[in-house]
């Protein structure tokens, strides 16, 4: 671990965790190696706790293939090499196209799970589309229309389902009151560990493209 020392205007310290082997200390002009060693010491239980979950991620995130297309409980559904002949040959920018185009292909399956899931618990939406927002895997509106992350595509189905389900579940509901994940809990009942499982995707998420 790596702690780089930045002395500054300041009245207060402050420890920033970059990455599972680099953080940046900030400290008064003023301040004593004495304070500083103290300071770390009483937040070295945090530090460690913080880097042990940033190398999971990291150590997750690299272990993933995103261009190979797992699906289904990690089933590896298809390889890149299967969307076009010379994949490899295309730029970065036509292959995420490519890849883009696939998903869409793709897009069917994620409508037929909505509606299967929409059959069995009698939540209905009127249109299900695609996107690729960074920032969500899903949405519900006022007017019924719900929209589906292509890039679930990627996930196993039980977290797929998760968010299907959470969208279904603002058809009753349209915030994230307590009686929000009251029902939602009814629908599925380990959706708080299926919500912690989707955040270690967060990284597929904010791929655009
Ligand atoms: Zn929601």
């Amino acid at each position: 671990m790596k702690i780089k020392l930045i002395k500054e205007q300041r009245k207060t310290i402050a420890l920033k965790v970059v990455d599972s082997e680099n953080a940046i200390l900030k400290a008064p002009k003023s301040i004593s190696d004495k304070k500083i060693e103290e300071f770390l010491k009483s937040k070295a239980n945090w530090l460690n706790r913080v880097t042990k979950r940033m190398k999971e991620t990291e150590q997750f995130s690299t272990a993933f293939d995103f261009e190979k297309f797992i699906y289904l409980d990690g089933k590896q559904f298809i390889s890149t090499n299967e969307i076009s002949i010379g994949f490899e040959k295309l730029s970065a920018k036509n292959k995420w196209e490519e890849i883009r185009k696939y998903y869409l292909s793709l897009f069917w399956k994620l409508e037929e799970l909505a509606d299967k899931l929409s059959k069995e618990t009698g939540l209905k939406f009127k249109e299900i589309k695609p996107s690729n927002s960074v920032r969500v895997w899903g949405s519900y509106n006022s007017k019924g229309q719900m929209k589906l992350n292509f890039k679930l595509l990627v996930l196993p189905e039980r977290l797929i389902r998760y968010v299907i389900y959470h969208e279904l579940c603002h058809s009753i509901h349209m915030n994230h009151k307590p009686q929000f994940w009251k029902d939602l809990e009814k629908l599925c009942p380990n959706y708080k560990a299926l919500k912690k499982e989707l955040s270690q995707f967060s990284f597929v998420l904010k791929t655009a493209f």
